[in-house]
């Protein structure tokens, strides 16, 4: 049977993962594999979580709750923004999805840095509408000025990402403060804030400084990355309340599970915990940067938990000659950079084991 499906749903492909652990250990025989494809938490999760979830579970025959009162409060809390103007996600995932839904029809625009987050780009030909990508500048900064001149009377939807995934680069206050002074009242921007907990740039600005700036802004943030908690799926938007309003019309009714809701509750109460983290990764960063200069290998230097690298041939082929030592890595051929890796920052052992297969990927390059 023929169904009638969009083409513009036909022609999408199926965003592709990093490689799930036990799918290598599986498939190659061995147990000790390591990730560093998908930009998780080296410590994974926080422990005041853990507890959480454990207490929670007893009460997994009721439904959640649906708005997710008590963690919306505490976010609230946390950030300073208004209840109204936060909604909760099944991972930023689900953010970035009711956005195209409430915002983009088919024949609309949207406004990207290419290359992207690869989600952003499903999520806008998913609603029929066509992603105008902005090549990344030399030296892989957002390139801004380009993108405001590609905006135009169909363009609904801007995304930036700060820090950038894949390059790891920071948009700098005065020059967002530009963008936003410059936006259209009738497009909406979205800044994806995965990463922001990790920056070391003092000039870094936060979405939120911009809610009340007279324009449509949405920040994006998630307890995937420094929180830990990607399992779990669980991030927010933060946004004017008409438009938390609008994406409330479309949420499913029980988005964020109550494992999670409880979760994300505990890991904002864990400082600790994130501290650690983000004391670890800069540490690491530091540690793997050395390591790169003194392989002679090139790479960007990075204000997030990630990093690219160039390996100066095949990215899959490199990506396979890693998965044989056991490390999980993840090829950017997808991402326009067909001779680069990303690696997030792994616990110290893992950082050694990769510099380590690295060290041999490049033995084999120059055999
Ligand atoms: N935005 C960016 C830039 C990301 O890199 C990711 C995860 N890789 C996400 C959003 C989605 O994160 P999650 O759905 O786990 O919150």
């Amino acid at each position: 049977m023929k169904l009638a499906v969009p083409d513009y749903i036909l022609s999408l492909k199926p965003y592709v993962a990093g490689k799930p652990l036990e799918e290598l250990e599986r498939e190659y025989g061995i147990t000790d594999a390591i990730k560093l494809a998908s930009n998780e938490n080296p410590l994974g999760p926080s422990p005041l979580a853990i507890e959480a979830i454990r207490e929670a579970v007893e009460q997994l025959h009721r439904y959640p709750n649906g708005g997710g009162f008590h963690l919306n409060a505490r976010i609230s809390e946390h950030l300073g923004v208004d209840k109204e103007s936060i909604i909760l996600g099944n991972g930023s995932d689900d953010i970035i999805a009711m956005l195209a839904r409430v915002l983009l029809q088919p024949g609309d625009e949207a406004v990207l840095p290419r290359p992207s987050f690869l989600f952003y780009d499903i999520m806008i030909r998913c609603s029929g509408a066509i992603p105008v990508e902005v090549p990344l500048q030399a030296g892989c900064c957002t390139d801004l000025a380009g993108m405001l001149a590609r905006i135009g009377p169909k363009t609904r939807l801007v995304f930036l990402t700060n820090p950038h995934n894949p390059t790891g680069a920071l948009i700098t206050k005065p020059a967002l403060d530009e963008f936003v002074a410059a936006l259209a009242d009738d497009v909406v921007l979205l800044i994806d804030e995965a990463y922001i907990e990790f920056v070391r740039q003092l000039d870094c600005p936060q979405s939120i400084d911009y809610l009340d700036s007279g324009k449509t802004v949405v920040g994006l943030r998630t307890f995937s990355k420094a929180y830990g908690l990607a399992g779990l799926r669980i991030g927010y938007g933060l946004m004017p309340p008409f438009l938390a309003n609008l994406l409330n019309r479309v949420r499913q009714p029980f988005n964020v599970n109550s494992l999670a809701q409880a979760a994300a509750i505990a890991a904002l109460d864990d400082q600790k915990f994130l501290q650690d983290t983000i004391g670890l990764v800069a540490d690491e960063l530091e540690f793997i940067y050395t390591a790169l200069d003194d392989l002679g290998v090139e790479y960007l230097k990075s204000q997030a938990n990630f990093l690219l690298i160039k390996v100066g041939r095949s990215a899959d082929d490199v990506f396979e000659d890693f998965l044989k030592q056991g490390v999980i890595v993840r090829s950017m051929t997808s991402y326009d950079y067909p001779d680069c890796i990303r690696v997030n920052v792994g616990r110290h052992d893992e950082n050694v084991r990769l510099l380590e297969a690295l060290a041999n990927v490049l033995q084999k390059t120059e055999d």
